[in-house]
């Protein structure tokens, strides 16, 4: 959870990062005097899909994005949702299961416990596992037909469609997109995600969603971050300092 305004880092879970004053240390170590701006993965993504990816021309967009949590970056109405302060989109930290397993951000039974990195090895009996790399030994052993992988994967993606459900019917967006993880997720388990989102998304919200992976892929946070780098000089050249 980054601030907007001076790119403090209210909140890392899985760093362990606590108030962590990252613009003013970047800035620091870089030992040049411009202005450093830090944003939130899930957002700056979102930023660049929208911008010049798959959600060019879409107003209202979610860019669902999984590292070893999950969170996502919302537009509305063609502008980026920041809320108070620019935390908004934590959703990986909806609450889906009622005291259920414990978050890295203290809370119990968030959506990330069912979609993310750890719940998804932790499923699958592979909880001593770790990083992209294992969880994509996971799909491939679904793939090729590893019973546990398939059942972990296939209930993964039930919750993946239960969150994105949810997210539809509240946001009513044109686009869901999947980025990081969660695009792993989706295309492996595409038919479970599809069916909650049709036994729970109201049809007026619905109908007009397209679901997604994103066009600059693992480039996108990068590609998002010059973008909101540059987002103050193009807004106002004369006055950008
Ligand atoms: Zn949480």
């Amino acid at each position: 959870m980054v601030r907007r305004d001076d790119g403090l880092v209210r909140l890392g879970p899985t760093t362990g990062w606590v108030d962590e004053p990252i613009g003013a240390a970047l800035g620091a170590e870089l030992g040049i005097d411009v202005p450093v701006t830090v944003g939130n993965v899930a957002d700056v993504a979102a930023f660049a899909e929208h911008a010049r990816g798959t959600a060019a021309g879409c107003d209202n967009v979610i860019y669902l994005y999984g590292d070893v949590g999950v969170g996502a970056g919302i537009i509305a109405g063609g502008r980026r949702l920041t809320g108070h302060g620019g935390y908004s989109g934590e959703v990986g930290h909806m609450v889906v299961v009622r005291d259920g397993a414990r978050c890295e951000c203290g809370s119990r039974g968030c959506w990330e416990t069912q979609i993310g990195e750890h719940g998804l090895l932790r499923a699958a009996g592979r909880s001593d596992a770790r990083g992209r790399d294992a969880l994509l030994a996971l799909f491939d052993a679904a793939d090729r037909g590893d019973a546990r992988a398939q059942t972990a994967v296939r209930q993964a993606g039930d919750w993946l469609g239960f969150g994105v459900a949810n997210l539809v019917n509240i946001f009513s967006p044109e686009m869901v997109l999947f980025g990081g993880t969660m695009r792993d997720l989706y295309l492996a388990s595409a038919a479970q995600v599809r069916s909650r989102l049709n036994s729970m998304a109201l049809s007026a919200c619905l109908e007009h969603v397209r679901l997604r992976t994103p066009k600059l892929g693992e480039d996108a946070p990068l590609i998002g971050a010059a973008e909101l780098a540059f987002e103050r000089l193009l807004a106002d050249p004369l006055d950008a300092g």
